[in-house]
């Protein structure tokens, strides 16, 4: 029989990391299974301007590399691995990484959000011939093009400022007028003579077909007027918000509507279930930054070494 874990930590973005680093220099021996997305939001942007610390900014996949060998120093231990499934009704609890199950006293659920998606037809099979959420990861691709960014909250500002750098052109599309963008990033945005706003704007179907040249633009309507009309683009860059990643736990954890897991006790990180915690962007709807996640990480953290050392061990 293999050997029941203290604390297994689903999720490496910054609040993964954080409850790992708490929980090696508390002596408990963490396992983090990373996931599909290793590093979480953070790996995906580029400069970190308000990270209390860092007076020049850092680049997020360097922080979030900080964190990790920091975590690492003190014997946390990574593992490359997907969770596939997880049962919370047995103590300990059983967690399954492909064939493998890892039993586990405590589980500290941080498998952070998702990029949201329009759901529009064809939208999957576009991503990577022109569709793409991540002006990081793809924005290269689009030197000389004109641009297309979907969305009007800071990501949107975000992605539309970096993707400057190889666009002729970018075009922000909002479906309202109001942004919810921070007005530092909203003015940096409006101030760029390369970024262009069409508000009042939704997409409505995408132009292109990934078998032959892939995207070739959006069709668009006047969210008023209620008008179609269609738009040449070479790329377009969803920036449209994050969906928890929860779908393990339906039926398990309290969800709020929004697919959030619900937090149990106010100013904590305890689940309806003994044992389980959850921190950063998976219970969070609401402030959703890197700095709270930390602090929420390492709230989950001391909630479960205290919930171990209320069981005796
Ligand atoms: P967000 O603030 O929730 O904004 C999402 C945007 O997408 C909204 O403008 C929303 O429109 C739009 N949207 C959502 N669903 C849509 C749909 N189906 N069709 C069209 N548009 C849709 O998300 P975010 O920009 O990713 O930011 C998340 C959090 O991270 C925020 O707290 C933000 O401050 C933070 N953040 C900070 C920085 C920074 O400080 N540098 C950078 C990135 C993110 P409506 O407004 O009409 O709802």
């Amino acid at each position: 029989m293999d050997t029941i874990r203290n604390v297994v930590i689903m999720g490496s973005g910054c609040a993964g990391h954080t409850a790992a680093l708490y929980t090696a220099r508390a002596n408990l021996s963490p396992l983090v299974l990373e996931g599909h997305e290793p590093g979480g939001q953070l790996s995906l942007t580029t400069l970190v301007e308000n990270f209390p610390g860092f007076p020049e900014g850092i680049q997020g996949p360097e922080l979030i590399a900080n964190m990790r060998s920091q975590a690492e120093r003190f014997g946390a231990e990574y593992r490359l691995a997907h969770v596939s499934a997880a049962d919370l009704s047995t103590t300990p609890l059983s967690i399954q990484v492909g064939n493998q199950t890892i039993r586990t006293r405590t589980l500290i659920i941080a498998s952070g959000a998702s990029a949201r998606w329009l759901g529009l037809p064809n939208e999957q099979a576009l991503i990577g011939h022109g569709v793409s959420s991540c002006a990081t990861c793809d924005g290269f691709f689009f030197s000389g093009k004109e641009i297309v960014v979907v969305g009007g909250g800071d990501s949107a500002m975000e992605e539309a400022l970096f993707l400057t750098r190889f666009a002729t052109k970018v075009t922000v599309v909002h479906r309202r007028d109001e942004f919810r963008a921070s007005k530092i990033m909203l003015d940096r945005a409006r101030s760029n003579p390369k970024i262009a706003f069409m508000t009042n704007t939704a997409l409505t179907s995408y132009l292109g077909d990934p078998k032959s040249g892939g995207l070739k633009g959006a069709r668009v309507v006047d969210t008023v007027t209620k008008k179609e009309r269609d738009v040449t683009t070479g790329g377009i860059f969803l920036a449209i918000g994050h969906v928890p990643n929860t779908q393990l736990f339906v039926g398990q954890l309290d969800l709020d509507p929004k697919g959030y897991v619900v937090i149990h006790k106010l100013g904590s990180t305890l689940t309806k279930i003994p044992g389980v915690f959850a921190c950063g962007d998976v219970q969070d709807s609401y402030y959703r930054q890197a700095v709270t996640a930390a602090g929420s990480g390492c709230m989950a953290a001391i909630d479960s070494e205290r919930f171990l050392e209320a069981e005796g061990h």
